[in-house]
Order: C-alpha cells, then sequence, then structure tokens
C-alpha cells in the first residue's frame, strides 16, 4: 500500500514512502526486498520511529517489523533469548519474566524495537557496561539480494561486529538473539549536588559506580546525579513513591514541563530562573524496584537531541566548555544536559569503539530551532575527538568520520558485500558512509 506521511517521534524527519509493507515472516521480508530490488526501489526497515538523524528515512518501500516481535527460541542454560526484530524493549520485562532473565543495562527509554535501538548503538549508562549491541550475540538477516544469512559465534563470525550495530545498511535484520542475565534490583539515589563537584568527581565515580550519569541545567551551577547499584532479585523492594521523582515522573514526563518548555520559547527570559528552581527543588530520590522500573522512564516532552561519545577522560573540561559557550552567547536554554559513560566495546560502528566512553546528550524543545545551539556545541566535541551518536542529529559525513572509526573501511566493506546494490541506502547512509550505486529511485 502507498504510505501514509511517516514522522519520527522528534518531528526532524518526515517522508511519505512509496510503499509500506508489513511482513510476517523472514520469507515476507525476503520477498519484499528482491521485489524492491527489481523495481529499482530502496527497502528501509523502521522502528519505533525514535531516531533524530534522518537513518531511518524511507522514501522507497518502508518496512514494518513489527509483526516479527517475541519471543523466537530461549536457550536457558545459557540465559540466551532469540526475538523477533520488530520486538519493542517495553515487552521485555514480561517476555523475559518466565525465565527469571533482564537486559544487562538499558537506555532512558523503552519505546524502541531491539533491531533500531542495537542498530543506532543506543546505550545507556555504566562505566564498566556496554550498550545494548553488545548484549547482542546472533542475528538473522535479509540481505541485498534477498538471501536469508545467520550471524553468530560458530556461523559467519567475523560479521558479528558488524552486524550487531550496523546502522541498518547491511539488511534486514529478522531476529535478534541476546545474552541476558538473571533478573535483578536496582537502587537508585538521585541527589542535587554542586556542578564542580560532580565534574571533579565524574571519572571516579562512573568507573566505580555500577550505573552513574548526571543531568546539568544551564544557568545553574547544579548537576541532578543518579546513582543505580544493582542488588539480586530476592532483596527488598522499594519502588518509587508514585509522585516521588520531580526530574523524571513530574519535571521530564509530564504536562508541567511542557508548559515551561513552551513559555520558555516564547519567553526566553524565564529560562534562567526556572532551570534554577528546577535543580533546587529535585534529586532527592532513593527507591529500589526491578531494573527496568528504574534504567527506564516516560518522556512525554517532545525534543530534540544531539549526543556525542567523546574518549571518558575529555567529558569534564567539554562540558565546562558548554557552560561558557552558552554564557557568551546569551542563549537561553532550558532542556538539561546529560552525561552518561560506557564501557569501551569492539562493535566496529559502535560510538565507544575501543576507548571508555563519556556520553555528553543536548536538547531543545521540539518547537525551538536547535541549529546554532548543536552546531557550536558540535565544535567541542569535534574537538575533544567526538563520536556522534548514529540515532540523534549531528552533521558529519564519511570523510570526517572516517578517521574517527579505526574499523570504518572494514564496515563499509561489508555492506559493499552484503548490499552490492545500494538497495538499503538512504540519504542520510549515503552521507554518514558513502554510496554504493546508486537505484533508480535516487530521491532516497
Ligand atoms: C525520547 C527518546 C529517548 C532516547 N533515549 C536514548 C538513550 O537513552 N540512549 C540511546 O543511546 N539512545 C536513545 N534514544 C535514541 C534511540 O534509542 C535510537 O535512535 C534508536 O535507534 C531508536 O530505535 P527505533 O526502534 O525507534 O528505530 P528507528 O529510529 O525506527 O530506526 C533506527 C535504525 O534502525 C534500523 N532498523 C530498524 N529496524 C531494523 C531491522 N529490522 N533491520 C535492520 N535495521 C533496522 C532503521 O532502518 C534505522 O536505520 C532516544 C530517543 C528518543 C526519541
Amino acid at each position: 500500500m502507498t504510505g501514509a506521511l511517516w514522522r519520527n517521534w522528534g518531528r526532524s524527519e518526515k517522508i511519505r514512502p512509496a510503499r509500506v509493507e508489513r511482513p510476517k515472516d523472514a520469507a515476507a521480508v525476503q520477498r519484499a526486498v528482491i521485489a524492491a530490488a527489481e523495481r529499482g526501489l530502496h527497502v528501509k526497515p523502521v522502528g519505533a520511529g525514535h531516531s533524530f538523524s534522518g537513518v531511518a528515512v524511507a522514501p522507497g518501500v518502508q518496512l514494518d517489523l513489527h509483526e516479527l516481535s517475541g519471543v523466537v527460541a530461549v536457550d536457558e542454560a545459557s540465559a540466551r533469548v532469540t526475538l523477533g526484530a520488530g520486538t519493542n524493549l517495553y515487552r521485555l520485562p514480561d517476555l523475559l519474566a518466565p525465565y527469571g532473565l533482564a537486559l544487562e543495562n538499558m537506555g532512558d527509554i523503552d519505546r524502541q524495537t531491539i533491531a533500531g535501538a542495537t542498530s543506532t548503538g543506543t546505550h545507556g549508562t555504566g562505566g564498566r557496561f556496554g550498550g545494548l549491541a553488545t548484549q547482542i550475540v546472533g542475528a538473522t538477516l535479509v540481505t541485498g539480494d534477498g538471501s536469508l544469512l545467520s550471524v553468530n559465534e560458530t556461523e559467519n563470525a567475523e560479521l558479528l561486529p558488524a552486524v550487531r550495530l550496523g546502522l541498518g545498511a547491511l539488511g534486514v535484520l529478522v531476529d535478534l538473539t541476546i545474552q541476558c542475565v538473571p533478573a535483578f534490583l536496582l537502587h537508585a539515589v538521585e541527589r542535587s549536588e554542586p556542578l564542580g563537584e560532580v565534574l571533579d568527581a565524574y571519572l571516579e565515580r562512573s568507573a566505580n559506580e555500577d550505573h552513574f550519569e548526571f543531568y546539568w541545567f544551564p544557568h545553574t551551577e547544579t548537576a541532578v546525579t543518579k546513582t543505580n547499584t544493582r542488588l539480586p532479585a530476592d532483596a527488598e523492594r522499594h519502588p518509587r513513591p508514585r509522585f516521588g521523582s520531580w526530574v523524571d515522573d513530574e519535571l521530564i514526563a509530564n504536562g508541567a514541563y511542557r508548559a515551561i518548555c513552551a513559555l520558555g520559547s516564547v519567553v526566553p527570559a524565564m529560562v534562567p530562573p526556572v532551570n534554577r528552581l528546577a535543580a533546587r527543588l529535585m534529586g532527592n530520590g532513593d527507591f529500589t524496584d526491578v531494573s527496568p522500573r528504574v534504567f527506564v522512564s516516560d518522556r512525554a516532552v517532545r525534543f530534540r537531541e544531539m549526543e556525542y561519545a567523546l574518549p571518558r577522560e575529555a567529558v569534564p573540561n567539554a562540558l565546562r566548555e558548554v557552560d561558557s559557550l552558552i554564557r557568551s552567547r546569551g542563549w537561553r536554554i532550558s532542556f538539561p544536559v546529560e552525561v552518561r559513560s560506557a564501557a569501551a566495546d569492539d562493535n566496529w560502528m559502535s560510538t565507544a569503539y575501543g576507548r571508555d566512553t563519556g556520553y555528553v546528550a543536548v536538547h531543545r524543545y521540539y518547537r525551538e530551532d536547535p541549529a546554532e545551539y548543536f552546531a557550536a556545541v558540535e565544535a567541542i566535541m569535534r574537538s575533544h575527538d567526538g563520536r556522534p551518536h548514529w540515532g540523534k542529529m549531528h552533521t558529519r559525513t564519511a570523510d570526517d568520520l572516517r578517521p574517527a572509526y579505526p574499523r570504518f573501511d572494514d564496515f563499509v566493506a561489508v555492506r559493499d558485500r552484503l548490499d552490492p546494490a545500494g538497495v538499503f541506502e538512504n540519504r542520510y547512509l549515503r552521507a554518514v558512509l558513502g554510496p554504493v550505486r546508486v537505484p533508480s529511485d535516487s530521491a532516497g
């Protein structure tokens, strides 16, 4: 069927695909890829549309894989679970509960699909823990000529570091196998602390705490820290009071913050006092709950985001430079800057490839133009050897990304092998990876 207008969550991208298909199994995905290639159309699977970048934009055939969801297989002895690629992360607690399993680490939200999240390098925080892609031990995908390819430790194992985080460039994932861990609880502590002290202690706390992160509201000297400590599943639970956490439940998630952002976009002078009030009021949570309920929050206020991965030791100075930048330009930035961390990993296109990493994420309310702020912050992040999150806004291209990724050319070689006709290309992938060969619907 011809597609309706598709828009991503952040309202930074939109497209009306030539066709939308909803395959029910791997064979239907194969047929869709072969038929599209014969007609010279590009194919792009789309997950939950939560990428801010153009990575999921599908001008040709948009594949909606939500029919390919749920548990495909479980190996209880090794704690490995194979899921349909279109499975939304919010379904995992229920799907994994019968086996007493959980994801080792998670990002801020759970609306994404497992395929979309791993394909862009979605991560949470934890200096000793990797992003979602590090938990993937196997995948089945349909490649550019419509054939089915298994990639795991015994079949085509050399492709795993590419396929786990493939940017949607290598094929259509139909299932993914995750290395899970026994279910666990997290003890969460949220505090308001002086920004200077938090920056001074960032490296130590990132390395020593299980999951440490902080939010800094521009125009304030205060950071709201979140420290999550892993506990066994049979530890005592003290769930978060229903309206207990101002930063997540009240401020970020609900309508009050939407109203504040809307007000700030028409009366910018309101932003600094509101941010100071917010930073003073929030940050006194203390609760213990099952891991997904602590890792994940709602994000009901729409925003746009750019996030850079830096060598972890560069984060404190980079943030000080962002602070000076905002002061010197006189901007009024309502949304907090979020700082997280991840362990070095070996996925070729991972923002944490080969180095312990700190993440700095900047946001703007979706009705405000982020271009000037993001461009200036991007310049700071580039000066610290930063790598942009593939699913978030940035302006980098293949020429300047290649030196940032030691295995960039290996990844492109795999892409050229699995998709020699460029069936899975779109404008974003051509920019960040360079073109394969452009089929006839070059609008992509
Ligand atoms: C409110 C919000 C909060 C966020 N929080 C975090 C966070 O905490 N940490 C973080 O790292 N990121 C975060 N993100 C970014 C988000 O996790 C990524 O952009 C992720 O890719 C979105 O997943 P999705 O299912 O929406 O995929 P989409 O955005 O729909 O697609 C992303 C990519 O995956 C590809 N893809 C999807 N399905 C398949 C498939 N079956 N086979 C092959 N390729 C496929 C698409 O073609 C595209 O290239 C957040 C985004 C939002 C909007």
